[in-house]
């Protein structure tokens, strides 16, 4: 695993699940509520089930299908008694820790906990009454539940009290909007962690979401500095997967890049997989965790390209993500340009040209077969390779000889009369001048 480019930011722990579950540390690096020195856990993967809590058979189905994705965590809406009633049907039959998610009702929060719910995720500014609050706040105490403080910008503008919405948001469009904008959310989120605090409960979790990611990026960064509670980070209503993927990975990548946050749920107007998926994938490639599957690595094609390499791309995404449970990594290039060098780098790999793929593994030339026969055969090749390594035969990474592509290569670059040929010389590493010349 490649190391994380900063360290994480200490936070006091919090812990979610039961023995049944397991239990899921966010944060960390602090003394916990026991005094006990900790440290940071792997930054950890939630999202939101998209479907009715009540209607309770799809809903344990689709907590199974995040869980499989890779889902540590997963929160159900709970805006009714229904719903609440629901979870205890619901929670017995999965096996990832579950959080309640509540607004205006703090019964609901109070029902789930008595439900048996793993965490309680609140907004204390849409619950009018504090001692309403102060009821959620001793339920999940008694239980050992913590509890999830979230302000949304969509959330912590005043929508009851007409002069005071007013005001707030003639302050919020004068001037530099996000500076208003931020200082409003931070207030709002101490004047909550004031309530938490005279409760002396600190089982807590922070998120402050926006669905502009240069704004996520700055009231993290804020809040990070004034208080040492684990950070949820999220770009919220960041829209389609096309578009909240962009938002969500700029913020949340820049926010982790710099050691901050500890929990990320990215969200799309989409299947929650789609989510769990997509946050895996930015914890790996920061290499805030270790990669479980396939790293596939392909080119963007351009106008060398000799193979229907798009088709081929996903093809073997599809393949390879349902099969490969090892951190492989696997190379799919266009062209003798920069196929050679990733070839070299991966585990198993296919450059292509003149409508032909020459695939490696590990450095070693094993095949030179027409298009139509690649993705097979490329297939083959990783399911053998990850069999050898379960074995102990071999081991990820490892590289038996450096790859010197044709000289020339041809005027167009392509190389792809000597690819046809099978001419692709390699050397064994150290050894450049004793060429091997081989045509399977
Ligand atoms: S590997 Fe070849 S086909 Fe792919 S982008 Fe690079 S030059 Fe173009």
């Amino acid at each position: 695993m490649m190391a994380p480019m900063h360290p994480r930011r200490p936070t006091r722990p919090i812990y979610v699940g039961d023995a049944r579950t397991g239990v899921i540390q966010i944060g960390g690096g602090l003394p916990n509520g026991r005094g006990e020195a900790t440290q940071p856990a792997p930054v950890v993967v939630q999202t939101m089930t998209a479907g009715y809590t009540h209607d309770i058979d799809r809903c344990v189905a689709e907590i199974h299908k995040l869980a499989a994705a890779g889902a540590e965590i997963v929160r159900v809406a709970v805006p009714e008694r229904k719903d609440t009633d629901a979870l205890r049907e619901i929670i017995p039959q999965v096996r990832v820790p579950i959080v309640a998610d509540v607004h205006f009702h703090f019964q609901r929060a109070l029902e789930a906990v008595e439900a048996g719910v793993h965490k309680i995720r609140l907004n204390p500014g849409n619950i009018s009454d504090r001692e309403q609050v102060n009821a959620v706040i001793d339920a999940c105490k008694d239980r050992g539940i913590p509890i999830r403080i979230g302000v949304n910008e969509g959330s912590i503008i005043e929508r009851k009290d007409k002069q005071k919405r007013k005001e707030e948001l003639g302050k919020f469009f004068e001037g530099r909007k996000n500076g208003h904008l931020l200082a409003l959310m931070i207030a709002k989120l101490e004047e909550y962690l004031d309530i938490f605090a005279a409760k002396d409960f600190h089982d807590v979790a922070i998120s402050a979401k926006s669905m502009d990611a240069s704004f996520v990026f700055d009231v993290y960064t804020e809040i990070s500095q004034r208080f040492h509670y684990p950070l949820h980070l999220g770009v919220t209503h960041a829209g389609t997967k096309e578009t909240g993927c962009i938002r969500s990975v700029a913020a949340l990548g820049a926010l982790m890049a710099t050691g901050v946050g500890d929990t990320i749920r990215i969200s799309y107007a989409s299947d929650p997989v789609y989510e769990v998926q997509d946050g895996l994938e930015l914890l790996w490639s920061l290499g805030l965790r270790e990669r479980k599957g396939v790293d596939l690595i392909a080119c963007p094609t351009c106008g060398r390209i000799q193979v229907d390499l798009f088709t081929l791309v996903q093809d073997v995404r599809k393949v390879l993500q349902a099969e490969i449970t090892v951190p492989m990594k696997v190379a799919v290039m266009g062209c003798i340009v920069n196929g050679p060098g990733e070839a070299e780098g991966a585990d198993v790999a296919v450059f292509a040209g003149d409508r032909r793929g020459i695939i490696y593994v590990q450095g070693e030339k094993v095949a030179n077969v027409p298009e139509p026969e690649i993705l097979e055969r490329l297939l083959a090749e990783c399911r053998q390779f990850q069999a050898r390594v379960l074995s102990g035969e071999v081991k990820l990474g490892e590289k038996k000889v450096d790859i010197i592509p044709p000289d020339p290569i041809g005027a167009l670059g392509s190389g792809f009369e000597k690819i046809a040929a099978g001419n692709v010389e390699h050397a064994a590493r150290g050894r450049a001048a004793e060429l091997t010349v081989g045509r399977s």
